[in-house]
Formats: C-alpha cells, structure tokens, sequence
C-alpha cells in the first residue's frame, strides 16, 4: 500500500529531543521554542512568531486578542478545515460562509464584500493547499471597513504570495505543524503577529493569562493574573522535533515540489482530454507542495476512482465536507450568497499521495493506474 500521508522525518530528531530533555527543561519557551521561532522570523520576515500547541490554538488566540464575543460575525470559506470555525465558534461569533473561486479552491475576493454586516469583525482567509489567497484585495476591503484579518495558513508553510510568505500578509497568520503539514512538531503550531501593537496581548494570552513573559524579562517584579488567556505554549520535546525539520526546510519543499510536479506533467494529458482538472497556480503565487489534488467530474465517479486506486494499492483520499452543510455549521454558521462553487467543486476533489520521501518510482506508479482507469 502507498499511504496518503507520512509525518515527515529527517533523522535528527531523536538527538534534538535527548538534547530538549538534558537541558533540564522540557516545557515551553526553551533553547528549541526559540530556535525555531527566530529561524521562522529570519525566513518569513514575520515581525514576531510565537510557537503553539496547534494551529487551533493559534486561532484561538487571535480570537481572544480580537476580542471575539457572542454576536460577531467572522467571513470565511466554508470548504475548509472545522478549526477555521471553531476557534471563533467558541466564544460565540457567527461563521458567515462566503463561496470558493473554482480555479484555487481559495475565498473568492470578489464576494467578500457583500458578505459584510454591522456585526463584522474579521476575515479569515485560508490558503488552500498552500497557494495564495488573492490577499491585496482581502487587506483593501478590510482597511475599508476597519476588519481584522486572520490568515489560516496552517498549509502555507514555505509558500508565497507577491513575494511574501503566506501569514505575514494579514494582522495575524496561524501555522500547523501537525503531523499531516509539510513541517511536523507531532501536534503543534505557530501564531505570526504582524504588528507589534498585539505582542503583548498575545504573550499574555499564551501564557494562561498572566505577565509571566514580563517577569522573566526583568520588566515587572512579580508575575500575576492580568487578562483572559489559556495555555499555548509547546513543549520543547516538539520543538526540537520540528528543529530538525527547519534545518533542512529546503531539501523538504524541493523534494515536495519535485513530486507535485511529476504528478502535473504525468496527469496533464488526462487534463487535456477532458478527464481531470489539475490545481491552478495564480502567477503571483508560488506555493509550497503541501497537496496534489485532481478533480473528476463529479462525486460519483470520485468514489469509484478512489475504489480503483485503494484496489491497486494507493491510499488516496477526498477533502472537506463543506462546513455550511454539517451539523454545527448549520447551527453555528450560514451562507452568504449562492453556494456556486463549494460543495460542487469539493465533491469532485482527489487527493494523491504526498508526503517527504514519496518516490518517483511510487508516483509514476501512481499516474500509470489513473491512467488505466480513465482507460
Ligand atoms: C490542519 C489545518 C488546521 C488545523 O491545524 P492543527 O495544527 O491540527 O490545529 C486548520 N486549518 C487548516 C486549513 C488546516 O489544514
């Protein structure tokens, strides 16, 4: 069987983690924690990186420093991952759902503006399989209607738009790093803050509330409770795991990139016989090969390729149930507009096997079975 995911390892892990425990301090905010959050500053240009214990929690973070509360309304696709909604859901906001451009699976820019209400608080963006959302327009309809935006880049890691990396484009970003993301910490994640003005609230918040980041600066005497907060904070036996992997974070996306794009040129003859869409790269983006998804024409015969392709040994997998159709989406949520685009386009999406490591000899395995079955 190829599996659709491995948790990506380079073989350094095992010595940073024993280093992680000889330090004699194994929670948060260590040697590890800062390592990879200056390496995650330097690369990004970010203007502060905190490290979390997921990329839910890190949106859940720009939703208490927001100021998220019962009434508010948060526009976002709804063809994404539940933590999108939920960290906003949790202290009573409204998803107000806004359909995706057919060609990115992104927010369509264009829609967003209609979507805006008196109770608008924030957007919140999603970088679909590490491509770009078009993020000049998003910021421009924020500035004008005074909006925060809150980019979900928990797939962008690596990848960017008009020259910039995904994340540091909107008021905050939120990475994943778990185990199915292109960059692994097991469960972890990162919150990117970029204005400084939020940096204190956001210390505060990740550290249960308390001024505790202050204290060990020398800034205050004694640390105390001073605002809402929760705990963010990773270990350091993570961090170092995900050490490892910004170490050689080149080596890891060229290897991605170069199995995205034998799976393109292998596919592109189905794509130009009419049987298969392959992504669409917008020229101002240059993504990280989080995913390589096709979309066939419709749910039925998505359903049979993934039987075919599960017969022949490959694990490949569907994506999202639009949240506006699931139970709490409808209770936590509503749509905006038509649903043109979303469930139509997510019930035809496939996902092929991605992974660090995937090998030619497995993809062109791959493409040849696709092939025999549109055949
Ligand atoms: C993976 C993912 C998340 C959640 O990440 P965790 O680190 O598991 O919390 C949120 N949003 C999107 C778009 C994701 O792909």
């Amino acid at each position: 069987m190829i599996p659709f995911n491995k948790p990506p390892y380079v073989g350094m892990e095992e010595q940073y983690i024993s280093k992680a425990i000889r330090n004699g301090k194994i929670c948060g905010d260590g040697e590890f924690n800062n390592k990879c959050q200056q390496w995650l500053e330097n690369y990004t240009e970010a203007k502060k990186v905190l490290l979390t214990t997921s990329c839910t929690s890190a949106l859940e973070m720009c939703a208490l420093i927001c100021g998220i509360s019962p009434g508010d309304e948060v526009i976002m696709p709804s063809y994404t991952f539940v933590s999108t909604a939920n960290a906003f859901v949790i202290h009573g906001a409204t998803c107000v759902f806004v359909d995706i451009r057919p060609d990115t699976m992104n927010i369509n820019e264009q829609l967003i503006e209609d979507a805006i209400t008196e109770r608008t608080k924030a957007i919140v963006p999603v970088h679909y399989a590490g491509v770009g959302c078009d993020m000049d327009v998003i910021n421009n309809i924020a500035r004008r209607h005074n909006l925060y935006v809150i980019e979900d880049a928990a797939q962008g890691m690596c990848a960017t738009y008009k020259g910039k990396s995904l994340g540091t484009l909107g008021d905050f970003g939120a990475y994943s790093f778990h185990e199915t993301k292109n960059y692994s910490m097991g469960e972890g994640g990162a919150i990117f803050l970029n204005n400084k003005k939020y940096l204190e609230m956001a210390e505060i918040v990740r550290e249960k509330g308390t001024n505790r980041n202050q204290f060990f600066r020398g800034q205050v005497d004694k640390y105390t409770w001073v605002d809402k907060g929760s705990s963010f904070l990773p270990s350091e036996i993570n961090a170092a795991y995900l050490w490892a992997q910004l170490e050689v974070a080149e080596e890891i996306k060229k290897d991605r990139m170069k199995s995205w794009n034998m799976y393109y040129s292998g596919l592109k003859e189905l794509e130009d016989k009419g049987y298969v869409s392959l992504p669409y790269i917008p020229d101002e983006c240059e993504h990280n090969a989080h995913m390589f998804y096709i979309k066939v024409k419709d749910l039925e015969e998505r359903t049979n390729l993934l039987k075919y392709l599960k017969d022949n040994g490959i694990l490949a997998v569907f994506h999202y149930v639009p949240l506006h159709s699931s139970v709490a989406g409808r209770k936590y949520g509503r749509f905006s507009g038509d649903d043109k685009y979303t469930t139509k386009e997510s019930d035809r999406l496939l996902r092929l096997p991605m992974y660090y490591g995937l090998t030619e000899e497995e993809i062109i395995y791959i493409i040849e079975v696709i092939n025999k079955y549109f055949d």
